[in-house]
């Protein structure tokens, strides 16, 4: 791993601080994402060697990178929090390969500038499970920041116990943040954002340029990548966890996996972070929450936009015109991903209400909501609606809306007719047989920590990539890795504490 160029670190010093990564004692390889490896020209022999080993654990740092931890603010819980950073993430520097550019970063490499009251360190639980999860997202289709490594230690971080430490290796286009462009707003220091906000554009939306307003055409940018992203979140029945500001992605990503969940049985007021008592990000707020966060990036702009605009009545009417897109773009999106599960590719006047009705009875019943679609996807392909009938109780009240879905798909082609194996294709193709549960990920980490018999093994990590990584495939010998969530898993507790 060199050739690296640092562009980020060009932007000077208010942006960021060098520093070296502490690394790890001891470290040991407890899972590798080939196909990310494969994306950045990392051969498997490589990725195997002790050379590799100590890059990933923070004890050397590649040739060529600069390592660095940026600084941003934030609104936490709907709060300014004042300035926050990157409190254990060390950027080394951003590599060019055959498939585009990646900033490398290393998650849990000691303490920083902007560490506060943290240790710098990440928890080997915490890194399996974003490891694990920006590569399920990958593999579902959803914006997201990807993982290449996980290397653990047996050094140990105090959390609510005393757990072994980890470096998770993450890799994304860019690291940006909302609160990136809070930081040097909220200190007035317009200079400073001015100079971000054309580095972003110039980089990651060159298209802006042209617009009138530019840094206006930016937030209208990031809007319409945040809807589609939060579309892409409730399709799948994800819920993020902490959607604070300094969590938002200016690309448009999943970002900071920290105590994300996804649904087991449809509950759409589902809070999955154990500290959130408020319920501000429960599953179904969440596309709101991306909405407010895209306000605050829009206030932290304004300076901005007003300098091009000339005035400030001008400057709001842009600003909110370009957080329009988000309420046109989120439901839009949503709607596609909906019929998509649905396999109707062409929305007519009724669809709207099927769905709703669908997801009526789904909460009611709290019927599992990855099962559920899994199984609506194989009735509709075999013909034979009994296995999805058997996941309700009130069967009657199933079978009222089954009797209207079954008359709508005839629309489209009745069963063995090409439509009709298009529709179950498409259903196939969108409603996945393998998701994260917490208990999935609950297990390989149990297995990676050594806590059943004193032997790490890193086996149960790897096997669950798998089916993650290509989540619409069959992967016959899985089955157990697709089923209903044990009783177990609903006494885990996730909280922010990683
Ligand atoms: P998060 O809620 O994980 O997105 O983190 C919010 C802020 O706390 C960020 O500035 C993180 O870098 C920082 N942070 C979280 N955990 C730690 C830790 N163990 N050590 C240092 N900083 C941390
Ligand atoms: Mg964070």
């Amino acid at each position: 791993m060199k050739n690296f160029n640092n562009r980020f670190a060009l932007l000077g010093k208010d942006f960021y601080t060098s520093l070296a990564p502490q690394g790890l004692p001891d470290p040991y390889m407890v899972c590798v994402s080939r196909a990310m490896a494969d994306a950045l020209g990392l051969n498997d022999e490589w990725m195997a060697s002790n050379e590799a080993l100590q890059i990933f654990a923070g004890n050397i740092a590649p040739q060529g990178s600069q390592p660095l931890a940026s600084v941003y603010s934030g609104h936490q819980f709907g709060v300014w929090a004042g300035q926050l950073g990157d409190g254990r993430a060390l950027l080394l520097g951003e590599l060019e390969t055959a498939n585009g550019n990646f900033e490398i970063q290393l998650k849990g490499a000691g303490r920083t500038p902007y560490s506060r009251m943290g240790d710098g360190r990440a928890v080997l639980r915490s890194s399996v499970r974003e490891f694990l999860c920006s590569e399920a997202m990958h593999g579902l289709g959803i914006p997201t920041t990807r993982a290449l490594a996980v290397v653990g230690s047996d050094m140990l971080a105090r959390r609510e116990t005393n757990e072994t430490t980890a470096v998770v290796t993450r890799v994304a286009p860019s690291f940006i943040r909302f609160g990136h462009f809070e930081h040097f707003a909220y200190r007035g220091e317009n200079e400073q954002l001015k100079t971000l906000a054309d580095y972003v554009i110039e980089r990651y939306y060159p298209e802006c340029k042209q617009a009138t307003n530019p840094y206006a055409a930016l937030l209208a940018a990031v809007s319409n990548r945040t809807a589609t992203m939060a579309a892409a979140w409730q399709a799948v029945g994800f819920c993020h966890g902490v959607m604070n500001t300094d969590n938002m992605s200016i690309l448009g990503l999943t970002i900071d996996y920290g105590p994300f969940q996804f649904l087991d049985g449809f509950n759409p007021a589902h809070i999955c972070n154990h500290s959130d008592e408020q319920g501000r990000y429960a599953y179904n707020r969440q596309p709101n929450i991306a909405y407010w966060n895209l306000f605050c990036l829009g206030q932290a702009l304004m300076p901005l936009i007003e300098q091009v605009e000339g005035d400030s009545d001008a400057a709001q009417a842009t600003a909110i015109k370009a957080l329009e897109g988000f309420k046109i773009e989120f439901p839009t999106a949503l709607q596609a991903k909906m019929q998509a599960k649905l396999g109707l590719p062409n929305a007519i006047d009724g669809d709207k209400i099927l769905i709703e009705d669908v997801l009526k009875l789904l909460a009611k019943e709290r019927t599992d909501y990855t099962i559920f679609w899994r199984q609506l996807s194989n009735s509709v392909a075999t013909n034979n609606f009994e296995p999805v009938r058997n996941l309700f109780i009130d069967r009657a009240t199933f079978d009222i809306w089954l009797g209207q879905y079954q008359r709508r798909l005839q629309t489209n082609g009745s069963w063995g007719s090409p439509a009709h194996a298009a529709c179950s294709d498409l259903m196939l193709r969108n409603n996945p047989k393998f998701i994260l549960r917490n208990h999935l990920a609950q297990t390989a980490i149990e297995r990676a920590q050594g806590k059943a018999n004193d032997v790490k093994d890193f086996s149960e990590a790897a096997r669950l990539l798998k089916v993650l990584e290509t989540p619409f495939e069959e992967h016959a010998d899985c089955e157990d890795l697709a089923g209903f969530p044990p009783d177990w898993a609903s006494h885990l507790e996730i909280s922010c504490s990683s």
